[in-house]
């Protein structure tokens, strides 16, 4: 069903935040990331533009301009990629979280995630974004993937500990190990290396998973502290998310390859935390148990 009630209300909103909030609107942009993939949804929403040309470009589009002749610098904030996701599209920009977005989001009952990782973690970012909005539209997620970066780089001048002050999340989930090449020289360093990570990003009382490298020469998984890591309940083995990776060399996927990492990489780290209230699970049914079972029995005493 078309939602034209939620489209109208996105344009109004739109019009009435350029005009009457332009420092909002301004801080928001800085927060938007990725480019316009010319899908042409949100020139379409509500009514479709008479200037949209049937190669949806916009046919009045100065060369240059930061905005189509509509005056909308689409999309203005994460509501305006929900719109078009519920019109049915897959708007290719994204944005990084602010603290403040992270708080409110956590009021209407989501959870927030703070995602630490590499070059990798970086080019998933889009379709991880995308991800949540699709499937857990409450959760608040803000993803830090620097280019380069060891996990001992990330211990030492990554600053988790701000990071995790800062966001107070639920979750941190952090993607490392391909950069990690020759730590195994020194193991017991190693060792403290991810120990004194994980304890960084769980002052403020957070799960930390740990997913170890995807690929590449400098694959966590040779070293054996990561190797035992493996059994742990919160360690993830990257390597055995590349099934069907598409690869564009031996280290980075394609663009397509990116998504299906994130579908892979997603169901685990999901899978993972909603295991956690397995707990919670078995207590209901231990205690049905034990009625049906004090039911029988008193069927059986008293006829
Ligand atoms: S004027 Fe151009 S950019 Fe604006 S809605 Fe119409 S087609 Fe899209
Ligand atoms: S919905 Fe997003 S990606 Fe599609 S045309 Fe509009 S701004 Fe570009």
């Amino acid at each position: 069903m078309i939602e034209y009630d939620r489209q109208l209300e996105g344009k109004v909103r739109r019009f009435l935040l350029q005009r009457q909030r332009p420092d909002y609107v301004e801080e928001s942009l800085a927060r938007r990331r990725g480019d316009c993939c010319r899908c042409g949804v949100c020139c379409r929403l509500f009514y479709p533009c008479p200037l949209i040309g049937d190669d949806n470009l916009c046919t009045g589009y100065e060369p240059g301009s930061p905005v189509g002749p509509c005056g909308c610098q689409y999309p203005i904030d994460e509501r305006d990629i929900a719109d078009v996701a519920a019109a049915g599209g897959h708007c290719s920009y994204w944005f990084v979280p602010s603290s403040t977005a992270l708080g409110s989001l956590r009021s209407i009952g989501g959870r927030r995630w703070v995602w630490i990782g590499d070059s990798i973690l970086e080019g998933a970012t889009p379709s991880i974004h995308r991800a949540y909005l699709a499937s857990h539209p409450r959760d608040g997620v803000a993803i830090f993937a620097m280019s380069g970066w060891s996990t001992r780089r990330w211990q030492r001048e990554g600053d988790i500990g701000a990071k995790v002050r800062e966001y107070r999340p639920d979750v941190v989930v952090a993607c490392l190990g391909t950069n990690d090449e020759g730590e195994e020289r020194n193991r017991t360093e190693y060792e403290r290396v991810i120990d004194r990570f994980k304890a960084d990003a769980s002052q403020t009382g957070a799960r930390v998973l740990w997913v170890t490298s995807f690929s590449g020469p400098g694959s966590a998984e040779r070293y054996a502290i990561v190797r035992g890591l493996l059994g742990d309940r919160d360690t993830i083995s990257g390597l055995a998310l590349m099934s069907g990776v598409a690869m564009s060399g031996e280290i980075h996927p394609t663009i397509a390859g990116y998504g299906t990492l994130t579908e892979h990489l997603l169901r685990v780290v999901w899978g993972r935390v909603v295991e956690s209230k397995g707990g919670s699970v078995l207590v209901p049914l231990a205690v049905g148990a034990i009625l049906t079972g004090a039911a029988l029995w008193a069927a059986k005493e008293w006829g």
